[in-house]
């Protein structure tokens, strides 16, 4: 069993002073998504810098699989995790308790690190399907996601806003981010949604293993949506990404945000914090979804939990936030 900070089993003071020599190690957990997706390999990034430097600081860092945002937001709050990739919509709405966190009530502990990459909802669909539009899914297979993703909480706010029900598609499965290209490809399903970072392993997957293509998803819903709700924006998916799809896609997005809890001491994240902003160019060549990343909009953009001080404490040495 590896010992995890927010169990309280290693003292932390003695982890961080002691040096290379030292057999105490801090091990921190970082929950990510699909391993097809961007939360995967970011969470791979952050670990990749923050290990580097393990010798220094004694924090060891790890990355697990999970069932996405909602998943990791619950196990930060239980302590099972210390960090989590999570969507800027599911971090409002965890720390307010609205939405798919209101049986729950608020999560006063949940704080933000740091934004990441933004995250359209992309809807992709088989080439012989007739899907054009998002209202073209009425009456199809749809792989809805599985709980605990994201995608599965988004496309529920975006189905309530439209009055559809889970009985508008033929089918709605709940297969996992990283299965659903080949359902896809297989020809189980007609259409599958990903809230995900582009371009990403499991939609190249999906137009490079059939014919298949990114779906506009763009209509009143959506616009009120986006004017309702500071987290949600219209969003471009660029044409020439992926195969057979050379035109812009238009649909709308969240941002993929860094979180933890407020159990987490404030040099833990101050280190993790560091060794990201202090190696910002190495971090944005480890995933072409990152290119265009930003320090400054990275530390103010997308957060709606407070700021952990270990981030802020950070952020304010590097001149990054007032
Ligand atoms: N946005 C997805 C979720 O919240 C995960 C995307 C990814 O793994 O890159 O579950």
């Amino acid at each position: 069993m590896k010992k995890h900070l927010a169990g309280g089993m290693i003292a932390l003071g003695a982890a961080l002073g002691a040096g290379a020599a030292s057999a105490q190690e801090t091990f921190i957990a970082i929950g990510t998504g699909g391993v097809t997706g961007v939360y995967y390999p970011t969470g791979g990034a952050i670990c990749r810098l923050v290990n580097r430097d393990r010798a220094d600081h004694g924090i060891r860092c790890g990355v697990e699989s999970t069932a996405g945002s909602v998943y990791n937001i619950n196990a930060v709050r239980s302590g099972e995790l210390e960090f989590g990739v999570a969507q800027s919509d599911w971090q409002y709405h965890a720390y307010q308790g609205t939405s798919q966190f209101e049986d729950q009530g608020a999560f006063e502990g949940l704080r933000a690190v740091f934004s990441v990459h933004p995250e359209p909802f992309t809807v992709v669909a088989r080439a012989d399907a007739g899907i054009e539009t998002f209202e073209d899914l009425q009456g199809k297979r749809v792989n809805v996601g599985n709980p605990g993703s994201g995608q599965r909480g988004t496309m529920e706010v975006l189905m309530e806003e439209m009055g559809w029900t889970m009985d508008d598609f033929a089918v709605a499965s709940e297969l996992q981010a990283a299965e659903q290209s080949q359902a896809l490809c297989d020809n189980n399903i007609d259409a599958m949604i990903y809230t995900v970072g582009h371009p990403s392993g499991s939609i190249q997957e999906a137009t490079t293993a059939c014919d298949a293509v990114l779906v506009d998803v763009d209509n009143a819903a959506t616009q009120a949506l986006v004017e309702a709700n500071p987290f949600y924006r219209v969003a471009t998916i660029p044409g020439g990404m992926y195969r057979g799809n050379e035109e812009d896609t238009t649909t709308f997005g969240v941002g993929a945000t860094f979180i933890t809890s407020a159990d987490v001491p404030e040099e833990v994240v101050y280190t993790v914090v560091r060794a990201v902003f202090e190696n910002i160019d190495q971090f944005r060549s480890l995933h072409p979804a990152f290119a265009n990343l930003d320090p400054q909009e990275m530390a103010n953009d997308g957060l709606s939990a407070p700021l952990h001080p270990g981030a802020e404490r950070y952020f304010r040495e590097a001149g990054l936030i007032e």
